[in-house]
């Protein structure tokens, strides 16, 4: 752990990880004699490897960024017409499934752990549906046995948004291997990142050719184009980039989680607020701490809260605010009313600052603040 930082230097909801310099020097040193730079090379390949095995997935197909992933696998697998997802999510969710010219359907969530309410799920299939895009919201692994298991009966798709669950696993299964497909974002501000980079794991072979079609202007070989693709590929230094970050992750995760312990013990017994919890049989990432403000009880808003931490120097993040449905862009086509439950959660969450070298010193001064305004409203009274 590093020392608590200087009050006067702003602490942010996050902070890249980096392995050491050297390390980093020597991976990429091989790329200077090669002069081979991106189209899949010689690290593209060694950090597709690594993933399949990190992550427990039959195959993965790495991109630029998690939301071309997102959006090529969305085009990959052919869907149409109606796709029932979630938008208590990054926007990037929303609006793959948008640019691919279909209708996302928003079904409510959980007030418990914010994935997609099952429950509600099936009273949105239509005849147009093609499939679920549910997200593993910080973390939090979806119901994914009730979904499939609608999505089986209905013969719908399923594609996760896993880009907060990196790493994770549930009953020993890797998180990427849950439906159809799933994405990871490898982006700089994840717990594991690439820089820049995402994947998509998956199951048919057929559709990991789809995948690297589309990544890839469509070329399959050097005189056949045989799709409408674009250029997504990962370049050499993203995948040098992932393979060193990889090699540290445990080590990551095990510091991410002492943070998060400590986050627990310091706001576990105030009243009006709300920690996450983990469903039993998932080895977490600890990749987000998000609180649930009930103002009737504690006092202030999650709107305060935000201000008041905001003053000290402190940036958490109001992260989902707004709901994708509420986005200005999407304002004359959904509305938030739809889904009351993420609506409310929306109004009332507030991701609390947390990565690997977040000093718990820094922790317990974050804590501190966020329950000042007890003592000041008491000193007022008195
Ligand atoms: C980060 C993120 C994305 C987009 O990934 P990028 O790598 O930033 O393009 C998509 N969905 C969710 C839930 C995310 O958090």
């Amino acid at each position: 752990m590093k020392d608590p930082k200087d009050p006067k230097e702003p602490i942010l909801v996050t902070r890249s990880s980096m392995p050491p310099l050297e390390e980093f020097i020597e991976e990429i040193r091989p790329i200077w004699d090669s002069h081979w730079l991106t189209n899949m090379g010689v690290y593209h390949e060694r950090f597709r490897e690594r993933l399949n095995q990190f992550l427990g997935v039959a195959h993965t197909e790495l991109f630029v960024n998690g939301h071309m992933a997102l959006e090529m696998a969305i085009q990959a697998m052919g869907l149409t017409g109606e796709v029932i997802t979630t938008p208590f999510t990054f926007v990037s969710t929303t609006h793959a499934i948008v640019r691919n010219g279909l209708t996302p359907v928003f079904c409510d969530i959980n007030p418990g752990d914010f994935t997609m309410d099952a429950a509600k799920l099936e009273g949105l299939i239509t005849a147009r549906t093609s499939a679920i895009i549910p997200v593993h919201v910080y973390g939090n692994l979806c119901d994914v046995e009730a979904i499939e298991t609608i999505a089986e009966k209905h013969g719908l798709k399923v594609f996760y948004d896993a880009a907060h669950a990196f790493g994770e696993r549930y009953h020993g299964t890797g998180v990427g291997a849950f439906g159809d497909a799933s994405m990871f974002s490898f982006h700089a501000t994840k717990v594991f990142h690439s820089i820049e980079g995402g994947a998509v794991c998956y199951h048919d072979e057929a559709l990991g050719k789809e995948l690297y079609k589309l990544k890839n202007f469509g070329i399959l070989s050097e005189e056949v184009i045989d799709g409408v693709g674009a250029n997504a590929k990962m370049n050499e230094f993203q995948a040098a980039m992932g393979i060193c970050n990889l090699r540290h992750l445990e080590e990551e995760i095990a510091k991410r989680k002492q943070v998060f312990l400590h986050y627990m013990k310091r706001l576990c017994d105030v009243k009006g607020l709300r920690l996450p919890v983990h469903k039993p049989g998932l080895e977490s990432n600890y990749a987000y701490f998000p609180v649930i403000f009930d103002e009737s009880v504690f006092g202030e808003n999650r709107d305060q809260v935000y201000d008041r931490l905001k003053s000290h120097g402190i940036v958490a993040r109001k992260y989902f605010y707004p709901l994708t449905n509420a986005c200005d862009c999407y304002k004359d086509r959904f509305s938030p009313e739809s889904t009351p439950t993420a609506f409310q959660i929306s109004r009332q969450v507030l991701t609390l600052p947390l990565y690997a070298d977040l000093p718990l010193e820094d922790v317990d001064r974050i804590c501190e603040i966020i329950l000042d305004h007890k003592t000041e409203k008491a000193g007022v009274w008195q």
